[in-house]
């Protein structure tokens, strides 16, 4: 589904991703683990059109798409989530769900004025597609609750709502477990599971935690100085002596 091709990116003089080539297959859960500094957010900066590669392509489904805007990436279904969710924590939990789509009607005075009943349909679709994720995820007791007053496990959740408000189709997952505790992780991992299985996502998390990557993620990209050390299973990866002193910088 994704194609990296032999992507750099350098600040200055200094090469943070060099020569990185790899593949996100459609249906998968893949995971990008390495060690601090390996270039796993730059790499998913770039393919989610945050950051310009310094050269490289990168492919979704067949078609380029280099240097996409975010928002261009959006429409087709990319989405990346980020280590602190972004979201507005005056609103509660269901009107930031019902924020998401950006292609909504009620966007000019014209709209507003002339197609009044057909807005308000379409709100009335759109809060009950905020009640159903909510249902998916197990978290319809938090919709009223300001989002800034959810825990930080709870906003993961909330940013993996958004993703299914807009229905994408590959979704970039960073950190999700990153001071989550241990009930609310195993949600996630559920979420993230269903999704996958049942709505046919298909998802590349970094994470730090090995248990949860074992747990989820096949294959397993290891990055480590700026290129694709490695990849295979998780019980495959944990073997190889190149990993092994990557993460102990040997
Ligand atoms: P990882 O996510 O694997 O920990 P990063 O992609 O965050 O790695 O960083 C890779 C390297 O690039 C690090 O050495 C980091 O300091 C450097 N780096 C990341 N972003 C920038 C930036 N905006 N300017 C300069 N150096 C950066």
């Amino acid at each position: 589904m994704i194609i990296v091709e032999d992507l750099h990116k350098n600040f200055g003089g200094f090469q943070a991703v060099r020569g990185a080539s790899l593949e996100i297959a459609k249906g998968s859960i893949t995971g990008l683990i390495g060690p601090n500094g390996a270039g796993k957010t730059t790499l998913f900066n770039v393919i989610a059109g945050r950051l310009p590669p310094s050269s490289g392509r990168v492919f979704m489904d067949g078609e380029d798409i280099t240097g996409l805007s975010p928002h261009e990436l959006f429409h087709s279904g990319l989405l990346r989530t980020f280590q602190i969710a972004h979201e507005f924590g005056a609103m509660t939990v269901r009107e930031n769900l019902m924020m998401v789509p950006s292609n909504q009607k009620g966007e000019t005075l014209w709209n507003t004025w002339f197609r009044r009943r057909e807005i308000a349909k379409e709100e009335r679709a759109l809060a009950e597609k905020a009640d159903a994720v909510l249902d998916f995820l197990t978290i319809s007791h938090l919709a009223h609750q300001k989002a800034a007053n959810i825990s930080g496990g709870q906003k993961k959740l909330l940013e993996l709502g958004r993703t299914m408000m807009v229905d994408a189709k590959v979704v970039f997952l960073d950190e999700v477990g990153a001071g989550v505790n241990r009930s609310l992780l195993n949600t996630i991992a559920d979420a993230i599971v269903r999704l996958n299985k049942e709505r046919g996502y298909t998802f590349c998390i970094i994470e730090h935690d090995m248990d949860f990557i074992a747990r989820l993620c096949d294959p397993v990209i290891v990055m480590a100085e700026g290129k694709v050390l490695a990849k295979g299973s998780a019980a495959h990866i944990m073997e190889n002596d190149a990993v092994i002193e990557a993460y102990l910088g040997r």
